[in-house]
This record gives structure tokens, C-alpha cells and sequence, in this order.
């Protein structure tokens, strides 16, 4: 490969829980395969974080460095250094914080430099942190930058930023044409994040993610979390647009969850798991039909409206399909608070209770564990990009409701171009009826029809994922080496 095992990386992912653990697995990846030593650099409560979980590596060539951080210098409340613990209208003084990472990111880059007697090999930083390109020029090295999310999903994340602005685009026709995209593409103006809709170039939000992106796009190529067959398309949209190398490196999911065994190989270690023990999970997913359940999370951080809440417990009770509902108060309601019954209809709980109908989980379960249990058949999701993966790795079709970031445009496209998904609604202002829940419950479960070609398409995508990551026998027709095995050797 060209380098020697004493080489360094230096990674610096943002603040944000979605992204810290790709960059994690990204690590793990590149430093079982080349024995280089990896750093991770981030704010002290990101390295605590990352030392406390349970994907944190007992390798001695992993290295967790802190940046030393204040929120409240920068006018946020105390102890608030990653978007969990921020209400969304504020996650953008963070980025803007996010700057200020700058001096002590370079200045670890010195002293790495110094300690090995060269600079680190390349830096690898978030798309959201095109400053690290000056960074690394500075430091004798060059950028990399990483997009957690999709090909599709990140190349309409950033057209759409660098195209202000949106809003009154053309009043007769909610629906535009996107750079980088084909004519057939069409956007619509409600897959937008109210942030994004409203822009125009002088808010908070664009002053940060213009110039972010544009400089992140000067960086010597682009790593991408995603698979070459999955994403051909939309990969070679992506490489046309951001005009530098893109190499697509993931799924960076757990092996254990890719191997081709027995689906049931993988357990999430439950004592980490706060809301339910896998145990009971698995447990009850142990009696139900192979491809039955349906499994409703909306990621990390999100909620739905209480009218939404019960919109949608009327419709999975009415569908009468064994469901797991990871349940968090609804929007306007502290989300780490209790939950109260009379967010839902009278009775509910007791009634799915007695009926076994449904499992509701408070706040967090053990995805890993649900969707690539037999019993998963489906999964209403708002289609963060690691939730994507993760049920397309497990062949579970998805309903999608998109709420933030780029998840709109996963959904999209996991419609659209994939044919896996169908979409309920978006985001947490519409009105959800308890019919429209079943019919699309109904619909994507249903054994025979549309609800039978998402599964098997989902099921072809799976085997294209599980593939790519294995060093002999992937390939997508069954030989040579995985497309992302090779990337990333390639990469590296
Ligand atoms: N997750 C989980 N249990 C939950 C909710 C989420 O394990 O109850 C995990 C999920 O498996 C995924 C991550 O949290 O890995 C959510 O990431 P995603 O990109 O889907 O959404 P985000 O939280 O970033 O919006």
C-alpha cells in the first residue's frame, strides 16, 4: 500500500452522536486493516461519550484526544457540546461554536508532528468542517472529508445549500430541479427542513453551511458511507458534482450484523441499552411470525406532535400487526422525562398489553437486535441514514417519515430509486389519521403485490451490502473482493 504501520490519522467528527460512531467504526476499520494508529479528536463530553460506549476499542492504537471546549463562552447552556443536548433552534450556535476548534485541532496536529517526526498522513473531518482544510495545509498534511449519510442524501444536502434560496422559488409549483440531479428528480418543497426552506443566504444556518461546504469541497477527496452497488447512481451524480474522488467505504455497521450466518447472530450488549433489555425484546419477537412485526423508531434525538402520537397508536392497533414502538414524549415535552399514559388513547397500554399486540419501548431499544431479528418485517423510521443501513443490511423494507437533516431525501430516494419504502408523512406539523397508518402498515407488510417487491428489493440490497464488505466472495455476483473492502484499501 504504499505506507509503513508507523503512519497516523487524525479524525475529528461532529458533534453529534450520528456521527461520532460511524467516524468510530470508521477508525476501527482502517486501523485492523493497515495497524496504523488512529486518533479522535473532539470536545471532552464527545470523548467521554465515546469512551463510555460500547463500540469504544480496547486497541491500544485507537487514541481519543480532547479539544478543549466551553458552551457557555459561547453563549450556550452549560454542558452542551453535541446536538442531543441541544432543542433544534439552537444546534446552529453550536456549529458556529464549532469553529473555535480550529487553534486546538491545529495545534494537536503539532504536537502529533512533533512527537512522530512527521505529520500525520491525512486528517479525516466531517463534511461540516470545511475550515480543516486550511488546518491541514498548515500542518503539512491534507484533508479528507467524510460524509456520514448517503451519496444521494449528501449530495442533496449540499445542492441545496449552496443553491439559496428556495422559498418563493416559483410560486405556482412547490416542486423545483435540483443541481447535480436529473431533470426526473424533482424536489419538493415540504422534503425541506424549515431551516433550509427559509434560507437565503445571510441566517445563521447558511453562513455556516455555505462556506463549510464549499471549503470542505477543496479537501483532496471524500469518504462516504455507503456502498458502490447500493448508491451507483447516485454515487456517480455525487462524484460529478463535488469534482473530487469520492471512495464509498460502509456500511460502517457492526461485522457481526454482516455476516451471513444466522441473522439472529448479533446481541447488543443490553446492559448499555437504557430503555429495554435486548433479552426481553428478542424474547417477544421469539413469538411472532417470521416478517410480522413492524418496528417504529424515529432515530436518537426525535419526536412526533402528541396529535401525531395518536394518530398513529389508533392505526397500529387498527392494523392489528405486532409492532415494537420506541415511545418518547411527544414535541413541546422534556424527552428524557417520564412518559405519561394520557398521551395516548384511553386504555392503550393495558389493552396491547393483554393482547400482546405490541411492545412499547420508553425512549430507546435495541435496534440492532430488532431488525435483524426474523420476526422484523418492517420499520416506520425517519430515515436517519444509519437506521437506513441498518434495516437495508436485514432486507426490512421501510415506511418512511422523514423529519430533519437529510433524511427527506433518503426517503426519496429509498422510494423513488430503490423501490423499499413507502412514505406515511413528513415531519411533526402534518396531521397523522390512524387510517392512513394502517393502509400504508397494511401495505408494505402485505405478502403479495407492492408490499412484496419492497421486500424482495430490500432482500437484493441486503446481499449487495453484506457482500461489499467481505474480502473474498462479495463483489454483488458472488466473487472477488467487496466493493467497500476495496475502497477503502483503495482509499488508504
Ligand atoms: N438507535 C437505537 N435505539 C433506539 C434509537 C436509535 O439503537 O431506540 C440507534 C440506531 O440503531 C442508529 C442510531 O441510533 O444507529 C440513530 O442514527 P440515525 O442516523 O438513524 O438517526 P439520528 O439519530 O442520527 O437522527
Amino acid at each position: 500500500m504504499g505506507c509503513s504501520d508507523d503512519e497516523h490519522i487524525v479524525m475529528l467528527p461532529m458533534m453529534a452522536h450520528g456521527h461520532l460512531i460511524p467516524f468510530l467504526g470508521f477508525a476501527k476499520q482502517i486501523q485492523q486493516r493497515t495497524g496504523f494508529t488512529i486518533t479522535i479528536a473532539n470536545t471532552p463530553l464527545n470523548i467521554n461519550y465515546l469512551q463510555s460506549t460500547t463500540a469504544t476499542t480496547n486497541s491500544s492504537k485507537i487514541h481519543l484526544a480532547e479539544l478543549p471546549f466551553c458552551s457557555t463562552h459561547h453563549g450556550l447552556p452549560p454542558n452542551t457540546e453535541n446536538t442531543e443536548n441541544l432543542s433544534l433552534d439552537r444546534i446552529v450556535d453550536l456549529l458556529h461554536a464549532s469553529k473555535s476548534l480550529k487553534t486546538p485541532f491545529y495545534n494537536l496536529l503539532l504536537d502529533i508532528t512533533q512527537k512522530q517526526g512527521k505529520p500525520p498522513l491525512c486528517i479525516i473531518t466531517d463534511t461540516f468542517f470545511g475550515w480543516a482544510v486550511d488546518v491541514a495545509k498548515s500542518a503539512g498534511t491534507v484533508n479528507v472529508t467524510f460524509s456520514t449519510g448517503g451519496a444521494y442524501g449528501t449530495l442533496a444536502y449540499m445542492s441545496l445549500w449552496l443553491t439559496l434560496p428556495h422559498r418563493n422559488r416559483n410560486p405556482d409549483c412547490d416542486e423545483f430541479y435540483l443541481p447535480g440531479f436529473p431533470d426526473r428528480c424533482r424536489f419538493h418543497i415540504t422534503q425541506l427542513h424549515r431551516f433550509l426552506r427559509n434560507a437565503d443566504g445571510t441566517d445563521s444556518w447558511s453562513r455556516f453551511m455555505q462556506p463549510q461546504i464549499s471549503e470542505s469541497l477543496e479537501s483532496y477527496g471524500m469518504l462516504c458511507n455507503t456502498v458502490e452497488e447500493v448508491e451507483s447512481q447516485a454515487l456517480e451524480w455525487l462524484r460529478n458534482f463535488v469534482k473530487i474522488p469520492v471512495w464509498s467505504i460502509g456500511p460502517l455497521l457492526p461485522p457481526a450484523l454482516l455476516n451471513n450466518s444466522s441473522s439472529n447472530d448479533y446481541k447488543q450488549h443490553s446492559s448499555k441499552v437504557p430503555g429495554i433489555s435486548a433479552e426481553k425484546c428478542l424474547e417477544w419477537l421469539d413469538l411472532q411470525d417470521a416478517d410480522s412485526v413492524l418496528y417504529v423508531s424515529f432515530g436518537s434525538q426525535n419526536t412526533i406532535s402528541a396529535s401525531q402520537m395518536m394518530g398513529l397508536a389508533i392505526g397500529l392497533e387498527e392494523s392489528k400487526v405486532p409492532f415494537i414502538w420506541v415511545i418518547r414524549p411527544p414535541i413541546g415535552f422534556d424527552l428524557k422525562g417520564g412518559f405519561r399514559s394520557e398521551w395516548l388513547p384511553e386504555g392503550y397500554e393495558e389493552r396491547i398489553a393483554i393482547t400482546k399486540q405490541g411492545l412499547l419501548v420508553k425512549n430507546w431499544a435495541p435496534q440492532l437486535d430488532i431488525l435483524s431479528h426474523k420476526s422484523t418485517g418492517a420499520f416506520l423510521s425517519h430515515c436517519g441514514w444509519n437506521s437506513v443501513m441498518e434495516s437495508l443490511s436485514q432486507g426490512v423494507p421501510i415506511i418512511g417519515w422523514p423529519m430533519a437533516a437529510e433524511q427527506g431525501y433518503n426517503s426519496k430516494m429509498l422510494v423513488e430509486e430503490m423501490g423499499v419504502a413507502v412514505e406515511l408523512t413528513r415531519g411533526v406539523q402534518t396531521s397523522v389519521e390512524g387510517k392512513d397508518v394502517k393502509r400504508v402498515v397494511e401495505l408494505v407488510l402485505d405478502k403479495r403485490g407492492k408490499g412484496r417487491e419492497m421486500k424482495e428489493n430490500a432482500i437484493k440490497i441486503a446481499k449487495q451490502i453484506k457482500a461489499s464488505v467481505m474480502e473474498k466472495g462479495g463483489g454483488g455476483g458472488g466473487e472477488g473482493t467487496g466493493s467497500s473492502f476495496k475502497s477503502l484499501n483503495d482509499f488508504v
